[in-house]
């Protein structure tokens, strides 16, 4: 290390002495913009901070004018300092005068400075000011001086969070009048309803001390806690193990983080440059979490979900800060507040308390919300600065169906609340009572009412709800949740217990649908300009045959002397029908020549949700397709051009539409004409008042989520289908963008139940 360097580093040991000295943090502010201008040889150092309405005020310089400081005030973006700021990105500019953002602010006496180095200060993944050195000379800034203002960086940001600078309330949008009921909106990631008193999730570990002794010794802590931490999430996973599949292999996942070389490796390098443990685990988790930030693959940002986790976990074993005393202190039903949530997290708590949880970021397919699923328990993700609008033990109603959230709700509110547990109640009792009855319409039709499932303990709703059988078996989900492709192996153990739990019913297992928003960790693959209509599903599995081989394979293998019914996704012709199937068929034939016993019987179909195989049905169905299944909602996104995944476009073309219902009506003409059965297994089958207008069109076979079964069924009941058919034929040739009240008008006039 030469000798500046050395000099230079030694400035984190003076820094510690005065954090650990008294005095107030604008004393201890102005100590240490002086010390890293000395330190580092600068002839500034400012420190900015974040103030509300996004401005950034100058607290403190060395070598600026002094009758600036608390005047100057920058918005972010504005100046090479704004742009720090705004970037969340250090930023070295050997000539700040021709830098095309500069901005001139005369007060501060700057037209004597040619070069600028600044770095962002984060907490909790946020940029919360800006830290600066400047020199009167043209000067490129070395990599272990951006490195050290870094560090102080991040050791002004604790100081910060810590101090009363600035008021907290400050440091986020004002959010109107706080304490007046108030209704927060954002994603339905699990439904279902819940009251409970807000709880923070646990608030950051505080670290004190950021700058280490000796790397060594920070060394030797580091391996201490990581193997104490390793110890907590194994007995951990003892005590769930009895949970089914996915859910188990979540935290076996989650486990194999702890043991991520990257992660330590960052952590390690770290401690080399002078940080505690506990200060290189925050700024490795800091850094992260601003990554985070603009990171938009979604499967990416839920593995970061988890690392912060681990972060806090093993921040936790290093400064003994003690978690479990203030879960034991939780109210009787909780609401819990975060900005995200680990899997891990999630079970910390006592999940018969836990009555919903709301999260600032969060999406669907993150691990804490497959274990939420697992549990039952509401989630609702995207919800704009709910630290800001929601105050620990404040009363909240998730209303996780609708992705609404009711802050200190008024006396209506939690009336319509009870109200709607006990109509659930009631209405589960209900549907319970025809549970063993076949779905039949009034007029005798014997309609299939089948699940769709992706996970095994989806197969819980197979038995609860009464159904005929999983219409739609989604295997990606467990691709999803692994950290590498299944074996052949892991796969036909999974699908032999899918089989197994469906007992006699009938399952079909759809070939892996990955791509689009359904991103797998191990495949790097290029970003897409229109992942929805791109290299996915069928498309990547016929490009990438083994990957198909595999699956199918394990299917057969599964299937034992059962019948095995494999469905395509993605399906745009019957050119790609007879290549998916004939590679079954030779995977029939190979595992025939090893002896596997084979399945009882084969049915073999195709998804149709690419409108283009509609106009080449007749030969399909000439090829010997043995069954067709409409996946109405990405049929209902190309049809409509309209992204399914694009809150802003939900609601504004109808499945119940003239043009929807008159493909539909072509297709089940067709299907009947050549008897090949037909289903359909889009959302849409799983709303009482289209599964009418459906089986009135002709569809016989429903595949609906396991709630949905009671309503459709309670519908069938008191459908007279003979009826509505004649009905729904008059609408077909109408103008009318939607024809879902003429539909809903009818069902109120002929008695049929839509609840
Ligand atoms: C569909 O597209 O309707 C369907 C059932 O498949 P997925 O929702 O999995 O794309
Ligand atoms: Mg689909």
């Amino acid at each position: 290390m030469a000798e500046r360097e050395r000099d230079a580093r030694s400035l984190l040991g003076r820094l510690r002495d005065i954090m650990a000295g008294g005095g107030s943090p604008q004393v201890r502010l102005d100590l240490v913009t002086a010390l890293i201008a000395r330190g580092l040889g600068t002839d500034v150092c400012s420190c900015y901070v974040l103030r509300a309405g996004e401005v950034l005020e100058l607290f403190a310089t060395e070598g600026l004018s002094q009758a600036a400081v608390h005047k100057t005030r920058l918005r972010v973006s504005e100046g090479l300092i704004g742009e720090v700021a705004a970037t969340g990105r250090a930023l070295t500019v050997a000539d700040a005068w021709s830098h095309p953002n500069f901005a001139y602010r005369p007060e501060t006496g700057e037209d004597l400075f040619q070069s600028l180095m600044g770095v962002p200060m984060i907490r909790g993944g946020r940029v919360i000011g800006v830290l600066a050195v400047q020199n009167r000379e043209s000067r490129d800034y070395e990599e272990f001086e951006q490195e050290i203002l870094e560090t102080v960086a991040m050791v002004l940001a604790e100081m910060l969070a810590g101090a009363d600078l600035v008021g907290k309330d400050e440091l986020g949008p004002v959010a109107g009048n706080a304490v007046l009921p108030m209704r927060l909106e954002g994603d339905r990631l699990n439904g279902g309803i819940g009251l409970g008193t807000a709880v923070y999730h646990r608030p950051e570990v505080m670290v004190h001390r950021l700058v280490g002794d000796d790397p060594e010794t920070e060394m030797e802590r580091l391996r201490t806690a990581l193997s104490e931490m390793r110890q907590s999430i194994d007995s951990m996973l003892a005590l769930h193990r009895d949970v089914p599949g996915e859910y188990h292999d979540v935290l076996e996942t989650f486990r194999m983080f702890a043991e991520d070389a990257g992660w330590i490796g960052r952590i390690s390098e770290h401690i080399q440059t002078g940080l505690s443990a506990e200060g290189a685990v925050r700024k490795v988790d800091d850094d992260m979490r601003l990554r985070m930030s603009q990171v938009s693959d979604p499967y990416i940002r839920e593995r970061l979900h988890d690392l912060e986790d681990l972060a806090n976990r093993l921040l936790r074993h290093l400064t003994g800060d003690g978690s479990t005393a203030a879960l034991s202190d939780l109210p009787e039903h909780v609401v819990l507040i975060c900005r995200s949530l680990g899997p891990a997290e999630l079970l910390d708590y006592d999940p018969s308390r836990l009555r919903g949880v709301i999260m600032e970021e969060g999406s669907s397919g993150m691990h804490a919300v497959i274990v939420a699923k697992a549990l039952d328990i509401p989630v609702i993700g995207r919800v704009p600065d709910v630290f800001q609008r929601v105050a620990p033990l404040d009363q909240v109603v998730v209303d996780g169906d609708h992705g609404h959230v009711f802050v200190r709700p008024g006396e209506d509110v939690r009336e319509a609340f009870l109200n709607g547990v006990l109509a659930r109640k009631q209405r589960r009792a209900f549907y319970q009572s025809f549970r063993d009855q076949p779905a039949v319409s009034r007029d005798g039709y014997r309609i299939k009412l089948m699940i769709n499932a992706g996970l095994l303990f989806d197969m819980e709703g197979l038995v609860e709800s009464g159904a005929d059988g999983v219409g739609l078996y989604r295997t990606e989900i467990p691709f999803m949740a692994r950290p590498s492709l299944p074996s052949v192996e892991t796969q036909t153990e999974l699908y032999d217990k899918v089989l197994e739990l469906a007992g006699d019913k009938p399952v079909t297992f759809r070939t892996l649908d990955v791509g689009g928003d359904k991103l797998l960790p191990y495949w790097n693959r290029a970003p897409e300009d229109n992942p929805a209509m791109g290299w996915r599903s069928i498309r990547i599995t016929l490009d990438r045959p083994a990957i198909l081989r595999e699956q199918l394979r394990a299917l057969i293998r599964a299937s034992g002397r059962r019948e095995l019914r494999v469905m395509f996704p993605m399906v745009a012709n019957v050119a790609e029908f007879r290549a998916a199937r004939k590679v079954l068929m030779a995977e029939l034939a190979r595992e025939a020549a090893r002896g596997t016993p084979p399945p009882r019987r084969v049915r073999i179909g195709t998804m149709l949700e690419v409108p283009s195989l509609i106009w080449q049905l007749p030969a399909l169905l000439k090829d010997g397709v043995d069954f067709i299944s409409v996946g109405s909602n990405d049929l209902m996104q190309f049809t409509f051009a309209a992204d399914r995944a694009n809150s802003r476009l939900a609601g504004r073309y109808d499945p119940l539409s003239p043009a929807a219902l008159s493909i539909l009506h072509r297709v089940v003409t067709l299907c009947d004409a050549a008897a090949v059965p037909l289903s359909l297994c889009g959302e849409m089958a799983s709303r009482p008042l289209d599964a009418m207008a459906l089986v009135a069109l002709g569809f016989r076979f429903l595949s609906v989520a396991a709630p949905g079964v009671g309503p459709v069924k309670q519908m069938l009941l008191s459908t007279n289908i003979d009826q509505v058919r004649p009905y729904v034929e008059t609408l077909l040739d109408l103008p009318d963008a939607s024809v879902r009240e003429n539909l809903r008008s009818f069902a109120l006039d002929h008695g049929i139940s839509l609840s």
